[in-house]
């Protein structure tokens, strides 16, 4: 039903407009021509200035010709992760690849041509459908940004799919919570030749209360880790000031919690150890810290109407399909 080579076509022009995230625009605007030549009533919502994008969401209405049919939602994201500019895909034995050099942005390019693909097929093939809700989103690949700043007010759609795994034989049904933690360790500067005695190394704290945190995979569905670590000036001064990022990510709340507690609690009692008196003043080493919810879990069960859509539709096309329990963000 598909025409396999005019996606295939289309895949290799998307994944030749670099879209890092942030810089989505130009694959927004052959999106919203196909789209357009299709048919579909197009908008950009304001995602883009709220994240300092060039480039909003593209929201896209397909009128359905199906009277009584329910709308239905579908969504894939615009932007790619690094290094994704000046992709040479090449098509090598009916698989897709880059030259090497880069990464080939299937992750999500290949959602995108599903659904056009999918939409040119209805209109083609004239088969009855509802109206159909699409969201191209921006910048999914730095925190689900676009998707964050969607207007849901705008759509009608009580059912849809995302199309972002690595393999259509995969439903994913459960995606975790996640909160975003940040601490900023404070020292006392001083100079590491003259009067070390004099300072105190919030390098030296940090990676203290690293070391004593439980991070990785935490349980089967609990995971934590510390991705970014700033500090210092050079290697004669101590420290005053390191700044630590990580995230929790749990299906179940109360794990993420306890999870973000211990590692609040490894850097709250490793600063409580530092201090020095210098003519008898006494400096403390002290902390702040931030977390806030990144985005909230999906919990589908496999008795859910959406489910069993999915599942009627790869019978009836004689393909098979698993539900999927993933770690990455909905
Ligand atoms: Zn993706």
């Amino acid at each position: 039903m598909i025409d396999k080579q005019r996606m295939t076509d289309h895949v290799l022009d998307l994944i030749k407009i670099d879209s890092p995230s942030r810089k989505e625009k130009e694959v927004a605007i052959r999106l919203k021509t196909d789209m357009e030549q299709l048919g579909g009533e197009s908008f950009f919502d304001d995602a883009g200035e709220k994240v300092n994008g060039n480039t909003g969401n593209l929201i896209v209405r397909i009128n359905g010709n199906k009277r009584n049919a329910r709308p239905f939602f579908l969504s894939a994201h615009m932007d790619t992760v690094g290094p994704g500019e000046g992709i040479k895909p090449s098509v090598d034995n009916g698989l897709i690849k880059s030259d090497g050099t880069t990464i080939l942005g299937s992750d999500d390019k290949s959602g995108l041509a599903v659904i056009v693909e999918v939409i040119r097929t209805l209109k083609e093939k004239n088969i009855p459908h509802g109206d159909i809700e699409i969201a191209f989103t921006i910048c999914e690949e730095i925190g689900l940004l676009g998707a964050k700043h969607i207007d849901i007010s705008k759509f009608s759609s009580k059912h849809g799919i995302v199309l972002d795994s690595s393999t259509p034989s995969r439903l994913v049904l459960r995606c975790p919570s996640a909160e975003r933690l940040e601490f900023k360790i404070y020292g006392l500067e001083a100079h590491a030749g003259l009067c070390p005695e004099n300072g105190i190394n919030a390098i030296q704290i940090a990676s203290e209360a690293i070391s004593k945190m439980r991070l990785g995979r935490i349980d089967h569905e609990t995971t934590a880790n510390i991705g970014n670590i700033q500090g210092g000036t050079a290697t004669n001064i101590i420290p005053n000031l390191v700044r630590i990022i990580g995230e929790v990510r749990s299906h179940n709340e109360d794990k993420l919690i306890s999870q973000k507690e211990h590692m609040r609690n490894c850097v709250r009692s490793t600063v409580s150890n530092y201090e020095i008196v210098i003519e008898d003043v006494k400096h403390k080493a002290s902390y702040e810290e931030h977390s806030e919810r990144s985005y909230d879990k999906m919990d589908l069960s496999e008795e859910s109407e959406i489910t069993h859509m999915v599942n009627r539709a790869v019978n009836n096309l004689g393909h098979g399909i698993k539900s999927h329990t993933s770690g990455g963000g909905l």
